[in-house]
């Protein structure tokens, strides 16, 4: 695919690029600038493998043994339990590879969204595209922080600098000079690189590239390893009495019983456990993820959600995330104007006409060009030299050569270029109390100066340049709910310290005292967490002291979403809790460190973020308590049912013990009329999520206040239905009958109790699903008793009407008694001991 015959790579560094009807004649010979897919797994290995869990083994079991049981006694009539338990396994893998595609679908979205992007020239013109877009020939623009997207050379003059780790393990960096070879994946850590494209696709050392950028990692989230160590251990304890019980069966009703026996065990089991919630798990996430992405936040790595929900305070950049990111030049104040504009074009590597590159230099190069007329003479001097900007030293420089000799240009923090300059002591004064003044507007000032050779002090001071960059029209609503929702916002910035207190001010960050990095140098760890507790702005800080204030906000407990772009935000951004990444204006590097990235790089879709977590969480909440409290009164069913029809010895037609209720009535509880409910609050709307305070990290998933639901509504309609179990006997009915109608009240009435179990803190919205799947599902309870084939299938028989007229009182009394647990929990509700609440 890799024909370097058709490579021209004469171009000079400018070079305007390939037409875009050569790049698509090439796109189709060498073909798109990927790996290829992966092979997908075949569908016959996502169902076995839905059968990989320690209760399906006991339910296969049964399935074995009772069969086994069926062949014994002659292969008589049909064998119904059998039949039902393994439409029920099929049914349940069906549903689980159903829903892992949808998961699947939902994520493969979220990386479609945050598809690696390079700047090429195409038609000469400066151009975003997929880097799979890519071709050989191609010139390309790449930026500090970015990944070389394919196998290239470096046309530029300046050498630059690559971080080459990711193929040698090697992580000091690398210096390239023009001609070098730069192999894709690798990362660019300093300069601005043009690049001519060599090698594409599975042709070039495109690494891990694309994985690292694009996908979406799945691994099971800690809720998620939680709820399966919580399953194993159940089954594990389950095994244990289910084989306690079938020796004692086989005790006391003889080994002719024992499939009855070890269906009774099966029975036990299936009872304890909630077989339907990781499949629920699951597409919550997924969904939920989704929906998180239409609010423009994308994220990264599942177990984001969780923690988004614990978040206790945000550290966000003020440039872009707070503000618009849309630099504007409001004023010049220079004593040699001419030269002051000559520099804010020369120390430039901004793309004006495609807007490639920092929109500080995008702003001051229009205002350049505005002013002087035309840049082409000054564009054509060559630059022989320079330093590329970085936050640690706040300034960059370029050299060119002007005639025979060399002239040095600077732009960079004011208070930094100007402490280089020759100037008097009344001047610097004076200078620096101009760029105090304007930078208390919240504006941002750049300095300028030059020198000859390539000298960096000693220069001459050419002046200030003041930008507007105006705060986002949404911000000062999302921090007034974020503040609502007990989380605390702190600015950490680069830029001035009276820039920074005066954009805060404007968004409604507040507070009149600002930090400087080199205050945050100066402090030692104590002071620094006593600091960040009364500090709400930094300003003039690196990013390694954004690493810092991070350390200390968690040190003294908090939990920390932090926003970043630069290359060097990364040990930050991992170090959060939560490390949010730019998607239109962050680097590759700060992509791959992040759990969360915004689309819109804008601050108020971290709120929105945080808004869906913590919605996603109290959703898994709801309807963990809804299962369990299935769970808990098929227990109690179950249990005291048995020791009844024991101690009275109770039998069913054929001489058995009566069971209460059989294994294949629970598995139907379980995964046919509980599923439906449970996805449906997977779906419920809380738009009251972010009036709450944030979620302690350390509270169990089951917390004080599900548990108190649980407990009762359990409890009380077990025992309900044990009161039919003992009630419908004594005034006439059969055993079959009082057991069908004791199924179809839990069957039915436990779908009413989605609704008590959805409103314990939060007053969600109207949820439709909801009232479909539960309507939908009483329905079907209820019709299915007039169908024989599942009337056999799940040994239920047809009930009279009174029955059925009484089951529906029953429901309902049981709904209104949940109703009121609830209200009277909500309004007992405290926050648990030990959670923060943060004013
Ligand atoms: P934020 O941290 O909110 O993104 P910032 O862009 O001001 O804000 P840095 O990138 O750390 O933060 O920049 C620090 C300072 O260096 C800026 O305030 C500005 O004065 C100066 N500066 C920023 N970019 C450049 C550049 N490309 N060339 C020269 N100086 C720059």
């Amino acid at each position: 695919m890799t024909d370097q015959r058709a490579i021209d790579t004469s171009h000079p560094p400018d070079a305007r690029g390939l037409s875009g009807d050569e790049a698509t004649r090439r796109l189709l010979d060498h073909g798109p600038n990927e790996l290829p897919a992966p092979q997908a797994e075949p569908g016959w290995r996502k169902i076995i493998r839905q059968f990989r869990s320690p209760l399906i083994y006991i339910l296969l079991a049964a399935l074995a043994i009772d069969t086994i049981a069926w062949f014994l006694a002659e292969a008589e009539g049909v064998p119904f339990e059998a039949v039902a338990i393994a439409l029920i396994l099929l049914g349940n893998a069906g549903l689980g590879v159903w829903q892992e595609r949808k998961a699947e679908e939902a994520l493969s979205k979220l990386g479609a969204l945050t598809v690696p992007m390079a700047w090429v020239y195409r038609d000469g013109v400066l151009v975003q595209m997929p880097t799979r877009d890519l071709v050989p020939g191609d010139v390309l623009r790449v930026s500090p922080g970015d990944r070389i997207p394919a196998d290239g050379e470096l046309q530029s003059t300046d050498p630059v600098r690559l971080d080459a780790s990711v193929l040698t393990g090697e992580s000091v960096p690398i210096d390239k000079i023009h001609g070098d070879e730069l192999p894709a994946g690798t990362l660019l850590v300093q300069g601005e690189a043009v690049v001519t494209v060599t090698r594409t696709g599975a042709g070039s050392a495109m690494g891990r590239l694309a994985e690292l950028l694009g996908t979406v990692q799945t691994d099971l989230t800690p809720l998620g390893k939680r709820l399966q160590r919580f399953g194993n251990r159940v089954a594990r304890w389950v095994l244990a009495l289910a084989v306690a019980l079938v020796a004692f069966g086989i005790w006391t009703e003889g080994v002719e019983r024992l499939p009855t026996v070890v269906l009774f065990a099966v029975a036990l089991a299936v009872a304890a456990v909630p077989e339907g919630l990781p499949a629920v798990l699951t597409v919550t996430l997924a969904l939920g993820v989704e929906r998180m992405a239409r609010r423009q936040a994308v994220v990264r790595r599942l177990d984001a959600v969780e923690a988004l929900g614990s978040v206790t305070v945000i550290a966000t950049d003020k440039t872009g995330t707070l503000t618009e990111n849309r630099m504007e030049v409001q004023e010049i104040d220079s004593p040699d104007r001419d030269a002051c504009l000559r520099a804010m074009a020369l120390v430039n590597d901004a793309d004006p006409e495609s807007e490639h590159g920092d929109p500080t230099e995008v702003a001051l190069r229009k205002q350049a060009a505005r002013l002087l007329g035309s840049l082409d003479a000054l564009t054509e001097l060559p630059r022989v030299g320079g330093r590329p900007f970085d936050p640690a030293w706040k300034f960059m420089r370029v050299t060119v050569r002007e005639g025979q000799a060399l002239r040095s240009y600077f732009k960079g923090a004011p208070e930094e270029v100007l402490s280089r300059c020759r100037t008097t002591d009344a001047e610097r004064t004076s200078w620096a109390e101009k760029i105090r003044a304007h930078a208390s507007e919240g504006h941002r000032v750049i300095g300028f100066a030059t020198g000859d050779g390539e000298a960096e002090e000693q220069l001459t001071w050419l002046g200030l340049a003041v930008l507007w960059d105006p705060p986002r029209p949404e911000v000062p609503e999302a921090v007034r709910r974020t503040v609502a929702a007990g989380i605390r916002i702190i600015m950490i910035t680069g830029d001035h310290p009276e820039t920074a207190l005066g954009i805060a001010r404007k968004v409604g960050i507040g507070g009149d005292r600002v930090v400087t990095g080199s205050e945050v140098d100066r402090a030692s760890p104590e002071q620094l967490r006593e600091e960040v507790r009364h500090t709400s702005v930094f300003g003039r800080v690196t990013p390694e002291h954004k690493l810092r204030i991070v350390e200390a906000l968690q040190a003294s407990g908090e939990v920390v979403a932090v926003t970043g772009d630069g290359i060097n935000d990364a040990p930050a951004l991992r170090r959060a809790d939560i490390g949010v990444a730019m998607g239109q204006r962050g680097s590759d590097v700060s992509r791959e460190a992040a759990d969360l990235v915004l689309l819109d790089d804008n601050f108020a879709s971290i709120v929105a973020a945080i808004e869906e977590g913590r919605s996603i969480y109290a959703n898994i909440q709801k309807f963990i308590r809804f299962l369990f409290s299935t769970n808990l009164s098929e227990i109690v069913v179950v249990v005291f049912g048995l020791v009844a029809a024991f101690a009275l010895d109770l039998r069913d037609s054929a001489g058995a013990l009566l069971l209460p209720l059989t294994a294949v009535q629970l598995l139907w509880i379980n995964l046919v009329s509980d599923g439906a409910p449970a996805l449906a609050l997977g779906m419920d709307r809380n738009p009251a999520v972010l009036e709450l305070p944030p979620r302690d990290p350390g509270l169990p998933l089951l917390d004080r206040a599900s548990i108190q639901f649980i407990l009762p509504t359990g409890v009380f309609k077990g025992a309900i239905a044990l009161g039919v179990l003992w009630y419908l006997p004594r005034v006439g009915y059969g055993t079959e009958v009082a057991r069908t109608a004791a199924f179809t009240f839990l069957a039915a009435g436990q779908l009413l109790f989605a609704y008590p179990a959805r409103h314990i803190d939060l007053r969600p919205l109207t949820n439709p699903w909801l009232h479909a799947a539960v309507f939908a599902g009483i329905l079907m309870q209820f019709s299915i008793l007039w169908l024989a084939p599942f009337r056999h299938m799940l040994d239920a028989v047809a009930l009279p009407w009174p029955i059925v007229l009484g089951i529906l009182v029953a429901m309902v009394g049981a709904w209104g008694v949940a109703e009121l647990t609830t209200r009277w929990l909500h309004h007992h509700w405290t926050q648990p001991a030990g959670s923060p609440r943060v004013p």
